[in-house]
C-alpha cells in the first residue's frame, strides 16, 4: 500500500446528476413541494408500471411504509407477527408499535433470508401476519410463504427495503405479498435521502391506505371529487413525502437501469475475484437461487468465525478500505427479548450473522477499486 492511495467508502449514495434540477423544478415552476405532487405521481406512475403493481405511495421512509402495513393489518395488542431476527429494528418496531408480539423465525444459511420450511411451525392461533425480508435484495421464498400465509389466513407483508429492481419467478419483490415495503434512504440502491414507499397489492387496501397516509383523512376522495367535503374518517398519521424529495428520486428512477447494471457488474466482479478464495473453502459467497433476480444491494462474504471476520475488518481498514458486518440479531438485542420470542432453534441466525462481511458497494463504485478490495481479501487469506 501507498500512502496516497484514498479511501474506499463502505457506501456513497447515489447520484445520478439530474437531482437538483428536478429539485428546482418542483420548486420554481410547479411551485408544489408538499406531498402527492407532480413528481410523486411520476414515482408512484413508474413504479406501478415497472413492477406491474396495483398500488405504490411514497412514504416519508420505509420505516413508515412498514408502519403503514402494520396499521393496514389491524393488529390488536397480543397478536402475533413472524419475521426473521436477522434483519433491521424497523421490520419489528413497526408491528411491536401495534402491540403486536414478535415471533422470530431462523434463517437459511445460503441466502440470510427467513427459513421458509420453518415458518409453520411458528404459527400459533394469534398470528396474523409473515414479514418476509428479501436480505441483500435476493428474495425470499415467496411461493412457499404466500402458500403457508393462504392455509392460515395471514396476511404476507414484504420487508423489501433492499429489493428494489429484485424479482422472484419474474415478479418484482415488494408485488407478491398483501402489502410491499421499499426504503430510498441514502444507503439503498435508489435514494431521496430520507424516503420509502408502500406497495398495496390488495385493491381493497388501497382507499384505507390512502385515508391512514393523509391524517385519517378522505382528503383523496375530496380531491378526486367522491366527497364534497373531507373529514377525519380513520386512523392515520402523516405518511406522504414531499414533492422535493419525489423529484430528486424521479432523477434516479429515471436512470434505474443504468444504477442496477452498475451495481451488478460490481457485485459480478467480485463474485468472481473472490471465488478462488471460495473454491479453496476458505470463504462463502452469497447464493442466489435461480428462481431470483437480484439488485445488487449488498456484496457480502463469510469468514469462518467472528474472529477472522474482525481481523478481516481490521485489516482491510489498515489499507483504506472500509467493510463493515451488519445485524446484531434482534432477539438477543434488548428491545427484542422484551417484545419478542425467538421460536425453536437458533441454528443459523447468530452464527451466521456473527461470520458475515460487506465489502464496498454503491453506484459508481470504480473497477479499479473493486480490484483493490478484491487483492486485499486475498492477501488476508494468502498470509494466513
Ligand atoms: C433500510 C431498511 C429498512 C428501513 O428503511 P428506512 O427507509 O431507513 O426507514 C427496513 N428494513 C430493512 C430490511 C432495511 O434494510
Amino acid at each position: 500500500m501507498t500512502m496516497t492511495e484514498s479511501v474506499v467508502n463502505f457506501n456513497i449514495p447515489p447520484y445520478v446528476g439530474t437531482e437538483m434540477d428536478y429539485v428546482r423544478e418542483a420548486a420554481e415552476i410547479n411551485h408544489k413541494i408538499c406531498g402527492d405532487g407532480p413528481f410523486s405521481r411520476k414515482c408512484h406512475a413508474w413504479m406501478e408500471e415497472r413492477f406491474n403493481a396495483e398500488k405504490v405511495l411514497l412514504t416519508t421512509s420505509g420505516t413508515a411504509a412498514l408502519e403503514m402495513a402494520a396499521v393496514l393489518c389491524d393488529l390488536k395488542p397480543g397478536d402475533e407477527v413472524i419475521l426473521p431476527s436477522f434483519t433491521f429494528s424497523s421490520t419489528a418496531t413497526a408491528f411491536q408499535a401495534m402491540g403486536a408480539t414478535l415471533v422470530f423465525v431462523d434463517v437459511r444459511p445460503d441466502t440470510m433470508n427467513i427459513d421458509e420450511a420453518k415458518i409453520e411451525a411458528a404459527v400459533t392461533e394469534r398470528t396474523r401476519v409473515i414479514v418476509p425480508v428479501h436480505y441483500a435484495g435476493v428474495a425470499c421464498e415467496m411461493d412457499a410463504i404466500i402458500k403457508i400465509a393462504r392455509r392460515h389466513n395471514l396476511i404476507v407483508v414484504e420487508d423489501a427495503a433492499q429489493a428494489v429492481m429484485s424479482t422472484y419467478k419474474g415478479r418484482a419483490c415488494g408485488t407478491i405479498g398483501t402489502f410491499g415495503c421499499y426504503s430510498f434512504h441514502e444507503t439503498k440502491n435508489y435514494s431521496m435521502g430520507e424516503g420509502g414507499a408502500i406497495v398495496i397489492n390488495d385493491p381493497t387496501y388501497i382507499e384505507r391506505a390512502e385515508i391512514i397516509r393523509e391524517k385519517g383523512t378522505n382528503r383523496q376522495r375530496f380531491f378526486r371529487g367522491q366527497v364534497d367535503k373531507y373529514t377525519w374518517v380513520d386512523r392515520g398519521s402523516s405518511y406522504l413525502q414531499s414533492d422535493l424529495n419525489a423529484a430528486y428520486l424521479w432523477a434516479q428512477l429515471e436512470q434505474a437501469d443504468k444504477i442496477n447494471e452498475d451495481r451488478l457488474a460490481t457485485w459480478a466482479a467480485y463474485y468472481e475475484g473472490l471465488s478462488p478464495l471460495a473454491k479453496s473453502g476458505l470463504i462463502e459467497l452469497p447464493a442466489v437461487p435461480p428462481e431470483c433476480v437480484h439488485n445488487a444491494h449488498m456484496f457480502y462474504l463469510k469468514c469462518t468465525d467472528l474472529a477472522e471476520r474482525s481481523e478481516l475488518i481490521a485489516h482491510l481498514r489498515a489499507r483504506n478500505i472500509q467493510s463493515v458486518f451488519h445485524y446484531i440479531p434482534l432477539h438477543s438485542s434488548p428491545a427484542g427479548k422484551m417484545f419478542g420470542r425467538f421460536h425453536g432453534e437458533d441454528e443459523f441466525t447468530t452464527r451466521e450473522s456473527e461470520r458475515l462481511v460487506r465489502l464496498p458497494m454503491y453506484y459508481g463504485l470504480s473497477p479499479e477499486d473493486v480490484r483493490r478490495v478484491i487483492c486485499e481479501v486475498r492477501a488476508f487469506y494468502d498470509a494466513r
